[in-house]
């Protein structure tokens, strides 16, 4: 089934979107939340559980203090107000992967709330407010086998791996965020990137959305332009990467101004985002809160945290991702456009990286925002998942600087480089690469080149010396872009003007 999608520009002049984001991430402690289990990624199925993360009756939960302690952290950096008393809510539902059949997260009564995060979108700042910051176990994972899609339509069994039972889970949720309009996709997106950075900043989890250490819900209505009341909104889950953040918000503003249009309601449900379409497809329909039950943990003591460790923990704080920026801007001089580009490319560190490997900051810039952020995006993967340094983008620039190769063989070596063959300098001696020198074959070529356009020659030595581009073409074509455009136009001046 296909939805009627009404276009992105027109929609706007009927409705606004209304965004809410709750992010969901793992946390890397070493342990799990409430058992001793290990929580390395990738582990064979089942191999890293015990009585307390399987249910097991009898079994009883002990909190993981590193992981309240890394959530009172993102508490802080977000600006958000640390409760003093704080309980963990048993959140009663079914599902194979949850086998207590509940799960263990917070209700009325989060460490964290009321706080806030500013992203900054084509110069203008949009304030995303916080709602709250709690702390849950995350569930195990189903396996669908046998299905073309691995959903469990058409699967022929479902195995379930409860290594991921039992991961720390923090959950960070945005109150509604109106006011965006057309830059809703685009906030939304930078909002997910900006909160990544600072939990990164933190060191509080590796936030991979690829691996599902970050995951994302993004939540939208459509209001009438003038309406009094909000309009009914979906959740989107499976938003796996930043980039679908931002199409999964225009899909559905596109989807539901359709229905709207159409004379229909739009239906308050959970929707599955579709990497490979960009599309949302229905999930099931949303429960309320009330329909999970839920009531405090009773196997669990409260917590409390005094007051002095909560200080100590905001004093400790790293220099956080806003005052890293606009510390780097006037360090390196660039335009505060360009460093809302970086920082909303997830490229900030990136950058800085590549600096301090030695590169200027506008070569830096230009290779991040250019070439990596074209190979990347054909890629579908994110800047930092390119098989290429910091160190090797520097060393990239330096041979550009140091004349051993132009900008064209630079993409060449780099080609070579994201294939694994090695660092930049290497690739460029193995595939030959570095520009000619004044050698035989570029005289050779120059001269080819003069013998070949009389006309073109007899108009540079009639004053066109423009012309002469026509020749510096010629030769680089002849050396596959081999040479260095500089030497060879000077070599032509000698011999067509001077000479
Ligand atoms: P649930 O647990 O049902 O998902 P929450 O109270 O956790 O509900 O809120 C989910 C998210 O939806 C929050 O980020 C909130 O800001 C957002 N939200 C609430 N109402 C709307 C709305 N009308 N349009 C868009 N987002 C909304
Ligand atoms: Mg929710
Ligand atoms: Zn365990």
């Amino acid at each position: 089934m296909t939805d009627t999608l009404v276009e992105f520009d027109e929609l706007l002049t009927r409705y606004e979107p209304v965004i809410g984001l709750e992010t969901h991430v793992e946390l890397g402690t070493a342990s799990k939340m409430f058992c001793g289990c290990a929580t390395t990624f990738g582990a064979e199925p089942n191999t890293q559980t015990c009585p307390v993360c399987l249910g097991l009756p009898g079994s009883l939960p002990v909190a993981n203090a590193a992981a309240v302690e890394s959530t009172i952290r993102i508490g802080l950096a977000l600006g958000c107000r640390i409760a003093g008393w704080s309980r963990f809510a048993r959140k009663n539902y079914f599902y194979p992967d949850i086998p207590k059949g509940f799960q263990v997260s917070q209700y009325d009564e989060p460490l964290c709330t009321a706080g806030r995060l500013d992203v900054e979108v084509d110069g203008r700042t949009y304030r995303v407010e916080i709602e709250r910051v709690h702390l849950e176990e995350d569930t195990g994972k189903n396996l669908h086998v046998g299905g073309a899609t691995g959903r469990i339509h058409g699967a022929d069994h479902s195995l379930v791996d409860f290594n991921r039972a039992g991961i720390p889970l923090v959950e960070i949720v945005t109150r509604p965020v109106a006011g965006a309009g057309e830059k809703a996709p685009e906030v939304a997106r930078a909002y997910v990137t900006a909160l990544r950075d600072v939990i990164q900043t933190l060191g509080a989890s590796d936030v991979r959305m690829e691996q599902g250490s970050l995951r994302c819900d993004v939540n939208l209505s459509l209001n009438p332009v003038g309406a009094l009341e909000w309009g009914t909104r979906t959740e989107t889950k499976n938003v796996n990467s930043l980039r679908s953040v931002e199409r999964a918000v225009r899909y559905e503003m596109r989807r539901q101004a359709a229905v709207l249009d159409a004379g229909g309601r739009v239906v308050q449900e959970t929707r599955h985002f579709h990497e490979d379409t960009g599309s949302t497809s229905s999930g099931r329909s949303k429960e309320e809160a009330t329909d999970y039950r839920y009531f405090p943990e009773p196997d669990l003591v409260p917590l409390a945290p005094d007051t002095a460790w909560v200080e100590e923990l905001a004093a400790g704080l790293p220099e956080l991702p806003a005052a890293r920026r606009v510390r780097l801007q006037e360090e390196w001089g660039l335009p505060a456009t360009e460093m809302t580009w970086l920082v909303n490319a997830g490229a900030l560190g990136l950058v800085e990286q590549t600096v301090a490997a030695g590169a200027s900051p506008a070569d830096a810039r230009k290779w991040w925002l250019g070439e990596l952020a074209r190979r990347a995006n054909d890629a579908g993967v994110e800047l930092a998942d390119l098989a290429v340094t910091p160190a090797q983008v520097a060393e990239l620039t330096a041979l550009v600087g140091e004349g051993t190769i132009n900008d064209k063989l630079a993409r060449q070596a780099l080609d070579g480089v994201l294939a694994g063959e090695g660092d930049p300098r290497a690739v460029v001696l193995s595939h030959g690469l570095a520009v000619m020198g004044e050698s035989d074959e570029l005289v050779a070529a120059v001269d080819a080149a003069i013998a070949g356009a009389p006309d073109v020659v007899a108009k540079v030595q009639g004053g066109k010396v423009q012309a002469l581009g026509a020749l510096v073409g010629a030769v680089m074509k002849a050396t596959r872009g081999q040479a260095d455009a500089a030497t060879v136009r000077r070599m032509l001046e000698e011999r067509v003007l001077v000479g």
